[in-house]
């Protein structure tokens, strides 16, 4: 068993509508030993990709997604949820993002300057449930032309249409940990085989 995992069945507490809290260790808080075993294992399934970036959506998928870039020795970018100033509408990459925690559509936006045609790129994002964000991503990288190298999901809800929506769209998922059934009245998570 990794050490992700083992931190979800110590320290995960299980909330309302299937939504998992690891933010002792992963989202808000940071275990570095955590973020060493993703960026180790996401850089050994995804190696002999050419990754040119790593994509995420800020702001919870930038820890991880900085490790496995610096791992790749490649820029991480993330997409942002407002525009700043600085950047003008039309010099933006934009797809609207439905959020599973917030429940609200959002729009999420790149700088055109930093995706072209040549990359081939490497999706990571902290948790994947209705796959919403990562195909917000991918729409991104589609837009500009260039390729998806596969997608890197640190907790992947399995018993929700994420990946299987991922996979349909013919993309190479890669979870660290997944999570077959979560029983919120006894407060226990099920873990599936695989990644
Ligand atoms: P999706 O877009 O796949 O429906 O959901 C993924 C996004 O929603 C992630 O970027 C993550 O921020 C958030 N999310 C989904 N499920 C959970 C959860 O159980 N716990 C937390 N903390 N975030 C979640």
């Amino acid at each position: 068993m990794g050490y992700l995992q083992k931190r979800i069945e110590a320290d995960g507490i299980i909330y309302p509508g299937n939504v998992l809290k690891i933010d002792s260790f992963l989202n808000h808080q940071i275990d570095p030993k955590v973020m060493k075993e993703i960026e180790a294992e996401f850089y050994d399934y995804f190696k002999d990709r050419k990754v040119t970036k790593v994509l995420t959506v800020e702001a919870s998928g930038i820890a991880p997604a900085i490790m496995v870039a610096a791992h790749f020795d490649v820029p991480m970018l993330f997409a942002k949820k407002a525009r700043p100033a600085t950047l003008k509408a039309e010099d933006a990459f934009v797809t609207d993002v439905y959020s599973y925690t917030k429940k609200i559509t959002s729009k999420v936006m790149v700088n055109k300057a930093y995706l072209t045609a040549d990359d081939s790129v490497l999706i990571i994002d902290d948790f994947l449930a209705n796959g919403e964000a990562s195909l917000g991503l991918v729409d991104i990288v589609r837009q500009a032309g260039a390729k998806v190298a596969g997608v890197g999901i640190c907790v992947e809800k399995s018993f929700q249409p994420g990946r299987g929506r991922l996979e349909e769209a013919g993309l190479d998922v890669y979870s660290i940990v997944r999570i077959e059934a979560i029983d919120s009245e006894n407060q226990r998570i099920t873990f599936k085989e695989g990644h």
